[in-house]
């Protein structure tokens, strides 16, 4: 079904929803991650990080639909973790976030092919905002996926394996993962897609302890070395500020905690009240954060939105819960069965190891 986006007051779709919910019962599951509208939030029944909603979606048996409320590699995810009977859903395909489209497949492959030839023992490690075709090439690879949540969990399990990790795309959460574990930027080795690798290079990379991919998410790098500076300006240091790690190594530093979603939110939780936060990352999030702690000053680090995750609309959700209402629901979210099997080998592997 299609419903006109002005054809409808929100009122309206809001009811809709909350009876296409009822009518669906337990046969649906609406998970929804933490930069999502909080219209869409209120209609999820999870709420959470890539790694709480890769959890969830893992654990689902009962539910026949399984509707995403997230960008399209989360709902790829939830489809290869789920049971083959279970049908997934995605309220708008086209949300696509732009960091997981910044490594293709060959560029990685080309790249691996050149690392072999290092001699090092090499672990790839694919930040969880990647495409399914590059999580599987790391279940082919002996490597594993991450997100920022246990992004240190990886590392440090690469290194036990007395391994290096080649880590894409996200530069960001890797360096700023390995300078929390006391690696310095002269240790890392930056993987430039669109420039060639010289042989000076590969000798460099013999001697170095973590490989890096050219790639970042906009949302986080719009955090700047001067928002931080202007927050400390007008507040002081009784303003605490907390960022998320796809910020820049710079912001990071300047910081007083660092942490995925989930991290943010409980830290901000348990925070006593009356204290002060700056909070660096995406704009509905920091909202939400605000509203749930009434007893605490918090204000966003920068007002900015992630205008991939808020392509999922009400309206769209609405039209496909009316669509399995009526059994006729569209296409459902779909990964080729040869990239989900070593996909989901190197998804298992992260979820093991968090
Ligand atoms: S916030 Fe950044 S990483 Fe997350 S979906 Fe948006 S663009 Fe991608």
């Amino acid at each position: 079904m299609s419903i006109g986006a002005n054809a409808l007051k929100e009122e309206e779709i809001l009811k809709r929803i909350e009876a296409a919910k009822g009518k669906l019962g337990r046969d649906l599951i609406i998970l929804a991650h933490f930069y999502q509208h909080d219209d869409i939030v209120k209609y999820a029944d999870f709420v959470g990080d890539s790694l709480q909603l890769a959890q969830t979606a893992s654990k689902q048996r009962d539910a026949k639909y399984i509707v995403f409320c997230a960008v399209s590699f989360m709902a790829e995810m939830a489809r290869m973790l789920c049971l083959p009977g279970q049908q997934v859903f995605h309220p708008e395909p086209q949300a696509r976030c732009p960091l997981a489209e910044m490594a293709a497949i060959r560029e990685v492959e080309e790249a691996w092919t050149i690392l072999k030839t290092t001699g090092r023992k090499i672990i790839p490690v694919v930040y969880v905002n990647s495409r399914a075709d590059l999580k599987a090439f790391c279940g082919r690879n002996n490597g594993f996926v991450c997100t920022s949540a246990n992004a240190k969990k990886a590392m440090e399990y690469v290194f036990s394996q007395g391994a290096i990790p080649f880590f894409f795309p996200d530069e960001n959460l890797g360096k700023n993962t390995a300078h929390s574990m006391g690696i310095g930027d002269e240790e890392m080795f930056l993987w430039e897609p669109d420039f060639a690798v010289s042989e000076e290079d590969v000798e460099k990379i013999k001697d170095m302890k973590v490989i890096l991919w050219r790639g970042f998410c906009y949302v986080h790098m719009a955090f700047q070395v001067s928002h931080v500076e202007a927050m400390r300006k007008a507040y002081g240091s009784d303003m605490k500020i907390i960022v998320h790690p796809e910020c820049v190594s710079e912001v990071v530093r300047l910081s007083d905690y660092v942490g995925s979603t989930s991290y943010i939110r409980d830290t901000i939780a348990k925070a006593p009240p009356g204290s002060q936060w700056a909070i660096g990352t995406e704009i509905h999030f920091v909202d939400r954060i605000k509203r749930d702690n009434p007893d605490k000053f918090i204000v966003p680090l920068r007002d900015w939105a992630c205008r991939e995750m808020a392509k999922v609309t009400t309206v769209k959700l609405l039209a496909v819960l009316e669509d399995l209402v009526e059994g006729k629901p569209l296409a459902g979210v779909t990964v080729d069965p040869e990239t989900a099997k070593y996909a989901r080998i190197a998804l298992d592997k992260m979820l093991e190891i968090s």
